[in-house]
């Protein structure tokens, strides 16, 4: 089938098996599930979210899939590469169903344009994280980290909450997104700058944006009217950031926090100054360098903007997207003068094996969720921000595809909650198997020197063994789809990094991988940041039994 054919794509529902077991069903059902139009940004394009970061390769690629996935017996295992499937072979009950390695480059020829070279030819796929690995949930799968994240500025900065201040960013794509729920949970008020009309019209169709502004100065009008009442507002702002933070500069706006969601970790998806949003994708087909150096040279004024913000005295972080990086290259020089948001505010929960824990209903049933959320309450009564999380999700979180949550969890919490639920499939509490994963953007899973690894205590920013363990270890222990990448997130040449899926399908067998896999997963978050220098992860270590060879030296 023609990429151009319009196929309109949707995860099946219920118990009733299409494949020869519930791994293979999973794993068949979170691959059409990335690319419901629910979920995924451009459905039609095999686009799931991040820029172009893709489910399959392609549509005779994705129906070669689902067709393996729904011959593949519970000893064998589907090998896909860069979205692509290039062989089944016979493995063994413990091994993965599924093993995926997308937009893996040799490091000197890694860069964007061999990539996209390679890409044009047909030979590789951009996965991002969760895309092209199958364990996307929409915006919601970022919202409870952009919402820790909020709540950590608001613990350093501003007395533990949001409420009186105006937070300025941009971009409403499918992560960035999350930022105005994000901000208003923590209750704040936020104008979200993007180019795109029908990002803010999702976004507000969807729950996630309370209001578009008219104009520029409506925007400012209503964003200070809300903060003088302490009231949360997020504000959707047509427009290009790049055009739109200086104006704000300029004309001193009373702007607390600055970060940006713009896809800057493409310079192929972020909209250049003076150039209309309908004319973004030919003009960037037509002359891929040429738009390069245009966009990279709106991401320094951005980016310049952002550092004024900064000298002024507003918290200003990068939201892990690279645009200081771009803003380098177009000759920047004050671009790192201000931090990541991990370094800033993440690496503490990282240092205890806390990540993005998910998992998503295959039943398609609420209800099934509701009971998982109570689940999840009752076994940790003592996290009141996780409580309040999970209360916030349960009332404002509207789902996209498959029923689906995500709270972060650390090491020694993760393997409670996934034998938990596999007790919970086991005993029909619930309809049928979750599947449980997590982003790749995880405490133990990924080498970005740009986000996760950046600033790290040792050095070791761009040290990338530790994913390729990650990856080891999740096979080893029974994971039932894992996944290595390059250039999620911060974009080809940036990063690598791994994902695990499991499924909770209620057997003993279940509950045996889960148990090693949902340990053994975050415990490399643990050892990772021992090994770096982190006392807080070396407390963790002893206090919960993490066994390093060479700790303490
Ligand atoms: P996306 O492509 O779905 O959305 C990006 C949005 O930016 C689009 O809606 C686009 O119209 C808009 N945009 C592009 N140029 C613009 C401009 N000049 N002015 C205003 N708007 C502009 O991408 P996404 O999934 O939302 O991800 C956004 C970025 O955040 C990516 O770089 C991604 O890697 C990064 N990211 C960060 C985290 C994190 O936890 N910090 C997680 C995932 C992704």
């Amino acid at each position: 089938m023609s990429e151009d054919v319009r196929r309109v794509i949707r995860s099946p529902r219920g118990s009733e098996l299409s494949c020869q077991g519930w791994q293979q069903e999973a794993a068949f059902r979170m691959l059409h599930n990335n690319l419901d139009p629910e979920v995924a940004e451009h459905p039609d394009k095999l686009v799931v979210y991040g820029g172009t970061g893709k489910a399959a390769r392609d549509w005779p690629s994705f129906d070669a899939i689902a067709r393996t996935l729904q011959g593949l017996k519970q000893d064998e295992t589907l090998l896909v590469q860069s979205g692509r499937p290039v062989g089944v072979m016979r493995t063994h009950e413990w091994a993965p169903r599924v093993l995926i390695a997308n937009s893996n480059l040799v490091p000197d020829w890694a860069n964007w344009e061999e990539f996209r070279r390679l890409e044009a030819a047909g030979l590789t796929m951009y996965g991002q994280m969760t895309a092209g690995s199958w364990i996307y949930i929409g915006t919601q799968g970022i919202l409870q980290g952009t919402y820790e994240t909020f709540a950590a500025v608001a613990a350093k900065r501003f007395g533990g909450t949001l409420a009186g201040t105006i937070t300025l960013t941009a971009g409403l794509g499918g992560m960035g997104g999350a930022q105005p729920m994000a901000v208003t949970m923590n209750d704040g008020v936020a104008i979200c700058v993007e180019c795109d009309p029908s990002r803010i019209a999702r976004r507000i169709e969807h729950r996630y944006l309370d209001v578009q502004a008219r104009d520029l100065d409506d925007a400012l009008r209503l964003a200070v009217e809300a903060r003088d009442a302490r009231r949360p507002l997020s504000i959707g702002l047509l427009g290009n950031a790049a055009e739109v933070l200086p104006r704000l500069l300029a004309m001193d706006a009373p702007i607390d926090i600055v970060t940006d969601q713009t896809s800057a970790h493409d310079p192929l998806a972020y909209l250049p100054l003076g150039m209309d949003v309908d004319d973004m994708r030919a003009e960037a087909d037509k002359d891929p360098a040429a738009f390069t150096l245009r966009a990279r040279e709106a991401m320094a004024t951005h980016v310049e903007a952002m550092v004024g913000f900064l000298d002024r005295g507003a918290e200003v972080f990068d939201y892990g997207n690279s645009i200081r990086g771009e803003a380098l290259l177009a000759g920047y020089a004050r671009a790192f003068d201000f931090p990541g948001f991990v370094p800033a505010y993440i690496r503490p929960l990282f240092c205890e094996g806390k990540g993005p824990f998910r998992w998503a209903a295959l039943s398609g049933d609420p209800r099934d969720i509701a009971a998982t959320d109570r689940a999840i309450l009752d076994l940790f009564p003592e996290n009141e921000s996780l409580a309040r999380w999970i209360k916030l999700a349960g009332e404002r979180v509207a789902f996209q595809g498959l029923p689906a949550r995500i709270c972060w969890l650390g090491y020694g919490e993760r393997d409670k909650a996934g034998l938990r639920f596999n007790d919970m499939v086991a005993s029909g509490e619930l309809r049928a198997p979750l599947v449980i994963g997590r982003d790749h953007l995880d405490c133990g899973s990924v080498a970005s020197p740009y986000r996760e690894t950046e600033a790290m205590l040792d050095g070791s920013d761009a040290i990338a063994d530790w994913p390729l363990l990650n990856a080891m270890v999740n096979v080893s222990s029974g994971a039932s789809w894992v996944s290595i990448h390059h250039g999620g997130g911060v974009g080809i040449g940036r990063s690598i990094h791994a994902g695990q899926v499991s499924v909770a399908d209620g057997t003993a067998l279940a509950a045996q991988k889960l148990e090693r896999v949902l340990t053994n997963d975050p415990g490399m978050g643990v050892i990772r940041h021992v090994d770096a220098g982190y006392d807080r992860a070396s407390e963790i270590a002893a206090e919960r039994d993490v066994v390093i060879p060479m700790a303490g030296g």
